[in-house]
């Protein structure tokens, strides 16, 4: 029986190890996650952030430690995937949108023709969704016809369809023009503000420092230093932290 009730951590991950072959890519990561808040994720490419996103969502499967989502083992076998899906929802760089459908028919897709859900209440749905990541107008635009930041934000939109929970962002601006990027993370805040639990992998270290409620800074497959962020930015202690920052600040 599922006795998760919200003031327990949403996402808890717990000594997660992950290996490619040979290759351990996380060796043993921890962090808690409470509804409704924001935690970014930053660290040195290939330090193993995309493959702890897609843990979550069981993207890729785990070899050591637990990952729950409201209580619920997501590596347990016997777990509903398509429950999964629903309650975590994930945007990527490459937004991947079906070029030969409308940016509303890209929305409506997957709660119509996965949920089997009622299309007229769908459309309602997705014309709200589209709204709010601030895209009113642009329903019937195909992606070819739309910015990198609209497309994405039509991606947004998408994955909100499923009503998620949970929602994963994995480097979501850093294909984008410079002045595209802003309205994205516009969107992930309003998001936010609006109490969604939102886990980021982020190189917007503005945003991160102005949104998130914890900051997680991983290096070769361990989180090395974690805080809020004004304690992480100012503060920080480790000499990899140090480094990182100094690079990128
Ligand atoms: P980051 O997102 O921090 O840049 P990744 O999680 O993408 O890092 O990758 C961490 C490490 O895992 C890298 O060394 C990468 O080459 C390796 N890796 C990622 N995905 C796979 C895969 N499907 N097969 C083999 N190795 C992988
Ligand atoms: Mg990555």
């Amino acid at each position: 029986m599922n006795t998760w009730t919200s003031d327990q951590p949403i996402v808890s991950i717990r000594d997660v190890r992950k290996s490619f072959g040979p290759i351990e890519v996380l060796k043993g990561v921890s962090m808690d996650i409470m509804k409704g808040e924001v935690i970014c994720i930053i660290g040195p490419s290939g330090s193993g952030k995309s493959t702890l996103i897609r843990c979550i969502n069981a993207l890729n499967d785990i070899q050591g430690g637990s990952i729950t989502v409201e209580g619920q083992e997501v590596h347990d076998p016997e777990l509903d995937r398509l429950q999964l899906r629903k309650k975590v929802g994930m945007v990527f760089q490459q937004y991947n949108l079906f070029p030969h459908k409308t940016a509303l028919e890209n929305v409506m897709m997957a709660p119509v023709k996965v949920l089997k859900e009622n299309k007229v209440e769908v459309e309602e749905r997705a014309r709200a969704l589209l709204k709010k990541v601030r895209l009113e107008g642009k329903e019937h635009s195909y992606p070819g016809e739309l910015s990198g930041g609209q497309q994405q934000r039509v991606a947004i939109a998408r994955s909100l369809a499923m009503r998620p929970d949970v929602m994963l962002f994995d480097e979501v601006t850093a294909a984008l023009d410079p002045e595209t990027v802003k309205e994205v993370l516009v969107t992930i805040k309003d998001l936010a503000a609006d109490g969604m639990t939102c886990i980021l992998v982020t190189h917007e270290m503005g945003f991160a420092r102005e949104v998130a409620d914890h900051i997680y800074f991983t290096d070769k497959g361990v989180i090395v230093e974690h805080g809020a962020p004004n304690t992480f930015f100012d503060n920080a202690q480790d000499p990899r932290t140090k480094e990182f920052l100094s690079q990128i600040l």
